[in-house]
């Protein structure tokens, strides 16, 4: 990926300390390493500090300033080093909280996620007086609609802010900020049309904030068709996507003989949360129905189930009422769950991004992980592709893998 030389902007590159990182592109120079050289305003940064931040991550020292400024950003981040705060500091910076309509519109893939993300801005933003609203399908329209008006924060999923957006309960002549978290998911298949209608909907010179921790060239060429020409851009190099401080694993295991599998490396073990993935909402069921059946605590959550039960299992989840979570891709994205130090894909997953982003629920924000992934021979090859593709290597799971963990 090469970063137009148009698009750089005059910062200091002379300067040792601001030359990014080596596996860092982009086209912003500045670095800014502690919350109170960014000028945020006080009652912010009291909010920051008290929700436990000391310093900024390395996303968080590059991407706030430019989303302050206006730009338009591109932010790409290894999982779980905060891009969350980073557009939340930049929105509750530019909010004018003295006027009552959507200032800023975070579109998110899952209703899960537009939860966590509305209390992280509940909670750096609680000296503020700001308000912020989850507008996600499964709830009431009217309710819905009702709270719109106060809102000056909308975190939603792209179904029901769409239908906001048109039934004008989201007035887009107010919205100065337009963020898509997971953003290559968000301009992939599934959501693509809804995301273009949403941004005809916007005025042209709403900034626009992208973010993911993978950012595959294919979105990268879309983007171009929306954003700024002048749109910053923070970007990771190819290889060093992978997971630092995340060990990679596989066993070799045909089919039929995973779930014993399973059972054996769970009888050696010992960790406090896991999270296993599993191609299929078939398989998670079949997985949990034998789990109970041999006492594992264990909770399961796909999409044919209702928005309450999700949000049960994700509590238990949380709490640590229940230590293994089962499902699907459904939360392979963006999820937040400090103590998770195992993943395990009891199947290996169908693309690239998919993987980066499961392993990446364990080792968050510098946490140590573990990724253990069942391969059979089939899966092999494409266990193999994946190792090239990231420049990575997944070892065969040592015998003594109880030290490790
Ligand atoms: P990402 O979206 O990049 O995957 P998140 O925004 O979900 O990551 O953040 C991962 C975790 O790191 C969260 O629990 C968050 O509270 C924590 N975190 C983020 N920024 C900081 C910081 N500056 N200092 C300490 N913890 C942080
Ligand atoms: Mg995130």
């Amino acid at each position: 990926m090469s970063i137009e030389d148009d698009n750089r902007i005059g910062n200091d590159i002379n300067n040792v300390e601001n030359i990014p990182d080596e596996d860092i592109e982009t086209n912003y120079y500045e670095i800014i390493d502690s919350f109170d050289n960014m000028n945020l305003k006080e009652s912010l940064c009291r909010g920051i500090y008290n929700y436990g931040f000391e310093k900024p991550s390395s996303i968080q020292q590059r991407g706030i300033k430019p989303i302050i400024e206006g730009y338009d950003v591109i932010a790409q981040a290894h999982s779980g080093t905060g891009k969350t705060a980073t557009f939340a500091i930049g929105i509750l910076q530019k909010v004018d909280t003295n006027v009552r309509t959507c200032q800023a519109l975070v579109v998110v893939p899952t209703r899960e996620l537009a939860h966590q993300i509305h209390k992280v801005f509940m909670a750096i933003g609680d000296y503020l007086n700001v308000q912020c609203h989850v507008c996600i399908g499964g709830t009431n329209v009217g309710a819905d609609m009702a709270r719109l008006e106060e809102a000056q924060i909308v975190v939603g999923t792209p179904g029901r802010v769409l239908d906001m957006l048109k039934r004008n309960a989201l007035k887009p002549s107010g919205i100065n900020m337009f963020v898509l978290d997971e953003s290559d998911e968000m301009l992939s298949r599934g959501f693509k049309d809804m995301i273009r209608d949403m941004i005809e909907c916007l005025r042209p010179d709403t900034q626009i904030i992208l973010l993911s921790a993978t950012m595959p060239i294919e979105v990268l060429q879309v983007t171009r068709q929306f954003m700024k020409k002048n749109a910053i851009k923070i970007l990771l190099k190819k290889e060093e996507l992978t997971l630092e401080g995340i060990k990679q694993f596989y066993i070799g295991v045909e089919e039929g003989w995973k779930l014993e599998t399973l059972l054996d490396l769970y009888k050696t073990i010992n960790v406090s949360k896991a999270v296993i993935f599993c191609n299929t909402k078939n398989k998670v069921d079949y997985l949990l129905s034998n789990l109970l059946q041999k006492d594992f605590v264990v909770s399961a959550m796909h999409s044919n189930m209702d928005q309450k039960g999700r949000d049960k299992i994700m509590r238990e989840f949380r709490t640590g009422s229940s230590r293994i979570l089962l499902c699907t891709d459904l939360i392979s994205r963006g999820i937040d769950v400090q103590q998770v130090s195992l993943v395990i894909n009891y199947d290996l997953p169908a693309n690239k991004e998919i993987y980066i982003h499961r392993i990446g629920r364990s080792g968050r924000f510098g946490r140590k992980g573990v990724a253990i992934n069942l391969v059979s021979s089939y899966d092999m090859p494409h266990m193999l592709e994946i190792e090239t593709y990231y420049h990575t290597k997944i070892v065969e799971l040592p015998n003594n893998i109880s030290d490790i963990l």
